[in-house]
């Protein structure tokens, strides 16, 4: 079977490209699918990431993504800007299906296909994404030293943000749509007890303002419709993440918040051959360098699986 790669990367965020990397550097000639839109996965979208280890001064996301892609590029990582957008890993011959309707197949397929944070759906919030709009303030808090921020959401995620940024920031004040929290007894604790965090109840964001930066939010309360203005120079959305398992189900098993499960600290799934990397697995950490160092984890996982065969 002469068109029968070693394996199959999908997905082209840190936790692709260091798996492909990886199994390049292995000589078992990958062939990755970046994605057609999204190659270099979410940190295309943001502007200097300063906790990527070895960049003193940091670096730009792109640039990280456009370094990381040329080194896998260097060791024979065959790489393809384009979706999957069928699989069938089921059997021992795994296949992919890219969007022209070509198969594809491999004896180990490594799933990197990250996973989306919700947004709001406003005008300006993409426009404005590095420029006071922020997702995650493990990697953006630093920035808003000293400002007012305002963090949206309810739950253990949104009260996590809020703590971590309260010791960077002037001010925090949560904005909820109710009127009591989803987040867990003792994450409410910890946020209603910090003298720096205030809440706004009832309310949801009408309108992000600002020109090349963020410069507030109209807020609507949604049982009264009153408009109010809020000035804030830093947002961050914290209403949650959906992992891009959609071509998983029914063939690998997902958790309950669809996120791809594996038997870690491995990254096997329940199917042989098979490993998860990345934030499609993850949603404690997402960070770039916990995606990269899973993204190994698979390829030495998928090196040793492919070994047995042998
Ligand atoms: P992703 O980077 O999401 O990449 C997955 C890729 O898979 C997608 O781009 C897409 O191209 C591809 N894909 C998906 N489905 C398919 C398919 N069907 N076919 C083909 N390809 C597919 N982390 C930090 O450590 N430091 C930071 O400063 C930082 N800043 C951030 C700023 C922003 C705005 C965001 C959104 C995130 C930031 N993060 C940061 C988090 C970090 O970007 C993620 O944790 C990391 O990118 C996850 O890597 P990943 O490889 O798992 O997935």
């Amino acid at each position: 079977m002469s068109d029968v790669r070693n394996v199959i990367i999908i997905g082209s965020g840190p936790a692709g490209y260091t798996a492909a990397l990886y199994t390049a550097r292995a000589s078992l000639k990958p062939l990755v699918f970046e994605g057609a839109v999204t190659a270099g996965g979410a940190l295309m979208n943001t502007t200097e990431v300063e906790n990527f280890p070895g960049f003193q001064d940091g670096i730009m996301g792109p640039e990280l993504m456009d370094n990381m892609r040329a080194q896998a590029e260097r060791f024979g990582a065959e790489l393809v800007p384009d979706d999957v957008v069928a699989v069938d890993l089921t059997g021992e011959i795994k296949t992919v299906t890219d969007t022209a309707g070509t198969v594809h197949r491999a004896k180990a397929v490594i799933v990197a296909t990250g996973s989306q944070h919700r947004k709001l759906g406003l005008p300006n919030e993409d426009a404005l994404s590095g420029r006071g709009v922020s997702w995650c303030a493990t990697c953006d808090g630093f920035f808003f030293k000293d400002q007012d921020i305002a963090v949206i959401g309810g739950g253990d995620t949104a009260m996590e943000e809020a703590t971590f940024l309260s010791r960077f920031a002037k001010s925090v004040t949560v904005v909820h749509r109710r009127d009591t929290l989803r987040a867990s007894k003792a994450m409410q604790e910890r946020a209603f007890a910090d003298p720096k965090i205030s809440f706004i109840w009832d309310s949801e964001v009408a309108e992000i303002l600002g020109d090349q930066k963020l410069s507030g939010l109209k807020l609507r309360n949604v049982k009264t419709g009153e408009l109010s203005d809020l000035a804030v120079t830093g947002l961050f959305i914290a209403i949650g993440h959906d992992p891009r398992t959609e071509l998983f189900k029914g063939q690998l098993e997902l958790d309950e918040e669809g996120y791809l499960k594996v038997d870690s600290p491995s990254t096997r799934t329940n199917i042989p051959g098979v490993f998860g990397a990345g934030d499609v697995v993850d949603h404690t950490y997402r960070q770039a360098i916990t995606a990269a160092g899973t993204g190994c984890a698979a390829a030495l996982d998928a090196e040793r699986f492919l070994a047995a065969l042998a």
